[in-house]
């Protein structure tokens, strides 16, 4: 089938040379995922030919693939794609406030644009891709560089017993929003890195997201050897070498597809250390006119900005010196340095010989700037790499925070768009304007409360579906007035996904009070090689058998980020209990703030800033790190839960004034959605970005023309207070 490239370029608005047709137009439209973020536009695929449209996973290319320029169209859906189709010309064609922004390139391994291009696995590609879109709003001059991770999100199903099964199907660009990397002879844009002194070409993908463009890098050529086409195929999963050349691939090609395009780069932005190789090809090019190794390094850092999020030594990816310095050795040659020398940039002790080779000590080495992805993680970082500064104080450790938040019209139901239009206004105009979004207090309560019940409506009727169409079987039997739990992130151990269930007995009679009962809907996904994620799930679907249990307990299987949206908007409470301090941000539960859902959390990531007592529920005190072992630290924090939940959320919720409305909860949900919304908004985040990073050189502290609006300069938050005995 043939496809229109109607391309939506960046740069220069594209002057109206021709006249476009209708199927012209919706071309265009299925050609950029701005569809993304604006569900009207997947609404006009959906009504062409529904069941195409859902079976693709939502995909508006496989619509597009069953028309042809001869189709026509019925009146009112033409219309309402010329006005789609005017929206976007104008959203692209909007002039940039600030014309002369530094060009940033933005790497990371994963990012999550839509359910229908499977190229995430959790939290970091989620932040990348609502990164990347608030980044095209804010009309920023922005590249994204990650993989084409053809097998990179697998299907999760089940066996009968409840044991996690993965499909990996293939991704087939001609299906997607992709268009092949080609030059101006119409041959494809090759780069080549090495592995060993192995070459390995590499072409590329290009997606149009909004104004900003992702290119995605692709080892699958018949000129690679055999074993080496899939390196970009899979996501955190092979043994060490692989991750290894695949960061050479993202890292190293990387900055070699920047330079065959042409694409300038003021500032590259390295999001987590899997893609900073690309300082090396930085340090490689300076010193090719012959400068010092030092004036070299220095001209490197001046260009980068490195994002931390692991707050764990082990969760850092590291290279014994062995392999590495065997895969890397073209690439050492071309730096012409010696090993000791190429190691240094990755040893917290450059002399320590036995010392692997961690990206992220790379990563700060190489960077002006680097930062943690909240206030607490950002401290967490102080102390972690407080041994590369060692004639400073922990304090002193030039590690920042810029606290991650959510592309709001991403996340945002049709329910809640509709809503917020009406009752507030222009919302997607003022995302992180504190001021607007005090229009929520004006909203009557009953008005509200309505509003919350119509979304958790909508996802009973989504999970009852699910639940029809899954592999597992289990009862669903959830009441659209109970009060409603969610629970849906990958099943890290970390994340704790079975608490709920620590004292059995407690949990079924909070769940089965026939007077004020509760439902928990759970969703995600265990990494392939973790037993131990893959028995949490197991665990819960055993609970969700028990007599009280059944049928309130649901388990949705194959999590994405359709389910994450819907989850995220329906239910009234999202539980978090990750063990502190391993929680880097979690962005899951900011995303229910704006549908009035309240966040039950542990006191780690992002909810120190967000929680005032008054906004949702917090568990646990926030203990310091290290305080208690770990079964301590889950007997304190699963007793915590209960409490909250029994003498806190359940009250709350079902204590009813004369007009059958819970006056305390209404409260809460206004308060978060008015605060919590605007501050955990990428578009405050990328803000951030641009003025404490992008446009801060040495000279010019955080002066950025981005942090414009006084409404978006809140208190910087001082955690709450953190017991540690
Ligand atoms: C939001 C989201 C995440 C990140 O959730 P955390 O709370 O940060 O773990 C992961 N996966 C999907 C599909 C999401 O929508």
């Amino acid at each position: 089938m043939a496809r229109l490239h109607v391309a939506a370029r960046t740069i220069e608005p594209i002057p109206v040379l021709f006249f476009m047709n209708t199927y012209q137009k919706l071309g265009a439209l299925a050609e950029n995922l701005w569809w993304s973020w604006n569900p009207e536009v997947l609404d006009l695929f959906e009504r062409l030919d529904r069941t195409t449209f859902r079976n693709a996973g939502n995909n508006p290319i496989a619509v597009l693939q069953t028309l042809s320029p001869e189709t026509t169209f019925e009146d009112t859906l033409a219309s309402d794609i010329d006005t789609a189709h005017a929206a976007m010309t104008a959203y692209l064609e909007a002039p940039c406030p600030f014309p002369h922004a530094p060009r940033t390139s933005y790497f990371c391994m994963e990012f999550g644009i839509h359910e229908s291009l499977p190229i995430y696995a959790g939290g970091l590609g989620i932040l990348a891709g609502d990164h990347t879109k608030a980044a095209s709003d804010l009309c920023i001059p922005f590249t994204a560089i990650g993989l084409f991770l053809k097998q990179g999100y697998f299907e999760q199903h089940f066996t009968e017993d409840g044991w996690q099964q993965e499909r990996y199907p293939v991704l087939d660009p001609e299906n997607h929003p992709l268009e092949l990397v080609c030059g101006t002879d119409g041959k494809p844009i090759l780069v080549t890195v090495h592995f060993g002194n192995q070459p390995i070409r590499i072409q590329a993908w290009r997606a149009q997201v909004g104004r900003t463009t992702l290119y995605l890098l692709d080892t699958h050529l018949e000129d690679n050897p055999e074993e080496f086409r899939n390196i970009t195929a899979r996501l955190y999963q092979g043994e060490r070498r692989t991750r290894l050349q695949q960061e050479i691939v993202l890292g190293i090609g990387g900055v070699r597809l920047l330079r065959a395009l042409g694409v300038e780069t003021d500032v590259y932005h390295m999001n987590e250390g899997h893609c900073a190789f690309l300082s090396l090809e930085l340090l490689r090019e300076q010193l090719n006119p012959g400068k010092s190794r030092e004036e070299a390094v220095r001209a490197v850092r001046s260009q980068c900005v490195f994002t931390t999020h692991t707050p764990v030594i082990a969760g850092h990816d590291r290279f014994d010196p062995g392999m590495f310095l065997n895969e890397m050795s073209a690439h050492r040659e071309e730096l012409g340095h010696n090993e000791h020398d190429l190691m240094a940039y990755g040893r917290v002790d450059p002399d320590n010989p036995g010392e692997w080779f961690t990206m992220t000590v790379l990563g700060l080495n190489m960077s002006r700037r680097a930062n943690g992805v909240s206030q607490r993680n950002g401290h967490v970082a102080k102390r972690q790499w407080h041994p590369m500064f060692p004639d400073r104080r922990v304090q002193d450790v030039p590690i920042g925070a810029i606290t991650n938040g959510i592309h709001v019209a991403t996340w945002a139901a049709p329910v809640a768009r509709a809503f917020l239009n009406e009752k507030i206004g222009d919302w997607k105009k003022h995302t992180d304007d504190l001021h607007f979004w005090r229009g929520i207090d004006d909203i009557p309560d009953e008005v509200l409360w309505e509003y919350r019940n119509e979304l958790r409506r909508q996802l009973i009727r989504f999970a009852a579906e699910h639940v029809e169409k899954q592999s597992l079987s289990i009862s669903c039997e959830l009441d659209p007035d109970a009060l409603t739990l969610g629970f849906a992130r990958r099943f890290a151990t970390y994340k704790r996904a079975p608490l709920l269930f620590t004292d059995i007995e407690r949990t079924i009679a909070l769940f089965s009070n026939p007077d004020r009962p509760i439902q928990i809907i759970y969703a995600g996904k265990s990494h392939p090689e973790d037993e131990e994620g893959k028995q949490f799930i197991r665990q819960i679907l055993e609970a969700a058998q028990r007599p009280g249990l059944q049928g309130r307990v649901v388990f949705l299987e194959n999590y994405n980020m359709q389910i994450g949206r819907m989850l995220t908007s329906g239910c009234d409470v999202w539980l978090n209990n990750p063990r502190s301090p391993m929680e880097a941000s979690g962005t899951s539960g900011q995303k229910v703030a704006v549908h009035g859902g309240l966040n039950l959390s542990v006191l780690d990531g992002w909810w120190p800033e967000g929680y005032n007592g008054e906004n949702g529920w917090a568990i646990g005190h926030g203990y310091a790190d290290g305080s208690f072992d770990e079964a301590e630290l889950d007997r304190r924090d699963a007793e915590s839960l209960y409490r909250q939940l029994e003498q806190g959320v359940v009250p709350a919720f079902y204590e009813r004034d004369g007009r059958g409305v819970p006056a305390q909860w209404i409260g809460r949900m206004r308060a978060a959605m008015a605060e919590l919304t605007p501050r955990f908004s990428a578009i405050r985040m990328v803000k951030e970005y641009a003025g404490k990073m992008y446009f801060a050189t040495k000279e010019s502290d955080g002066d950025s023309p981005y942090i414009d609006n006084p409404a978006t300069t809140y208190a910087s938050s001082t955690p709450p207070a953190t017991t540690s005995a």
